[in-house]
């Protein structure tokens, strides 16, 4: 199949070169079990383990102790969604969340509210993508065990402010759980460490392997909450059985490593790509862009255009470039995405947006061409559609 202009980064990367070349020993020569203690094989596994979270730990400036490995940011929301609500009396529990949240966290928050009988309750955004700090306050109760709210949004690159929500809850015993998959590589995450009592990553948002992320704990307090989801072997501190992935940890550890060095400057220079980008598209005729107004990952820009059916420009557009309309988790959902509707964004142009979320290997010439490529495609699907003609007269 002939590669497409990739302008997709936040549903995932490709591996970096460097990192597959730190894995490649551990899947072959070094393939070892980090759990088979009586033998080189097993000691050599274990110790690449140890290295590498150990330099996890180093590049984030956070604890080994505090890393729990899991398949990525799925399973980590679950784990810790899931042990809050084992761990405190399922009925009187109360979460408190935000309506722009993942599907990963809104779909394990409806499974708890069905089956397990915890009560949620979901911020508001207004129409930047920002919560309402007053209503967090306002929707603390004597049961709220927990506040969930992401770091940073996976289709308009919002950010949430960590260190204003940790106040408001702060000596509360409320603990704070954010999604940060996004945010790693893209942005500091010192904030995540520093008010979080959870956060989550995915090595694959960072030119790490896929089907590899973690759990970030702060302390001994938060780790006390967590419950295994997984039983089976003892691993990890009995709180993830199975056998450890040797080579997803040592791929895992070797790209936080790469996506911290020079951060500052690779931000900087994706946020001037794409804000080039973005001037581009709203050059267009009645094109809007979502969530400019709040603090974003420089990475993203999420625009609409009047008058255009989103299904069939992102089928247009597919032919010469890779960009999604949403998360990644949701493309074939028929339903206008969730954020955009949160924000209150009108049906018709929420349907019409797109996401571009830039990444280490996109030039200015790529989106030059990514601006001429939309344009061309918005003016063919206007050309096609009859409100576009009347809109005229
Ligand atoms: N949270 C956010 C904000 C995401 O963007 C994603 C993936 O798109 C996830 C969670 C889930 O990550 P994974 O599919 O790697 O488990």
């Amino acid at each position: 199949m002939e590669k497409k202009l990739y302008l997709d980064y936040n549903a995932t990367t490709p591996c970096d070169p460097q990192v597959v070349d730190a894995m490649k020993p551990y899947l072959s020569d070094n393939f070892g079990n980090p759990s088979s203690v009586h033998h080189a094989f097993g000691w050599i596994a274990k110790e690449a383990v140890e290295t590498a979270t150990n330099k996890i730990a180093h590049t984030l400036g956070i604890c080994a102790d505090n890393i729990t490995y899991t398949s990525g940011s799925t399973e980590a929301i679950n784990m810790v969604l899931k042990s809050f609500c084992k761990k405190y009396k399922p009925n009187g529990t109360h979460i408190i969340t935000s309506k722009t949240e993942h599907k990963a966290v809104l779909d394990t928050c409806a499974f708890m509210e069905k089956y397990e009988g915890v009560s949620f309750t979901y911020l508001d955004v207004d129409t930047s993508g920002l919560i309402n700090l007053d209503d967090l306050e306002a929707a603390i109760r004597p049961e709220t065990i927990l506040v969930s709210i992401m770091f940073a949004n996976n289709e308009t690159g919002v950010i949430q402010p960590l260190r204003e929500i940790a106040n408001i809850i702060a000596n509360k015993d409320i603990f704070l759980f954010t999604d940060a998959t996004q945010a790693l590589g893209k942005t500091p995450v010192d904030e995540v460490f520093e008010f979080a009592d959870f956060a989550c990553f995915s090595a694959h948002k960072v030119y790490g392997p896929k089907g590899m992320g973690m759990l970030y704990c702060k302390n001994i307090e938060a780790m006390n909450v967590l419950q295994s989801l997984i039983q089976g072997g003892g691993q990890q501190k009995g709180l993830r059985g199975g056998t450890i992935n040797t080579p997803g940890i040592v791929g895992f550890a070797k790209c936080v490593a790469l996506s911290q060095h020079d951060l500052l400057n690779e931000s900087n220079r994706l946020e001037r790509l794409r804000n080039h980008l973005e001037e581009g598209l709203l050059d267009i005729e009645l094109s809007f862009s979502n969530g400019y107004a709040a603090p974003r990952l420089p990475n993203t820009c999420n625009v609409s255009f009047a008058f255009v059916n989103g299904a069939s420009l992102l089928r247009g557009l597919s032919k010469d470039l890779a960009i999604s309309n949403g998360s990644a988790c949701n493309a074939s959902s028929e339903n206008p995405s969730h954020v955009l509707t949160a924000m209150q964004i009108g049906s018709d142009l929420a349907f019409s947006s797109l996401r571009f979320s830039l990444g280490k290997y996109t030039s200015e010439a790529d989106i030059n061409a990514a601006i001429k490529i939309v344009r061309k495609e918005v003016k063919l699907q206007r050309e096609n559609n009859i409100l576009w003609e009347r809109r005229k007269f």
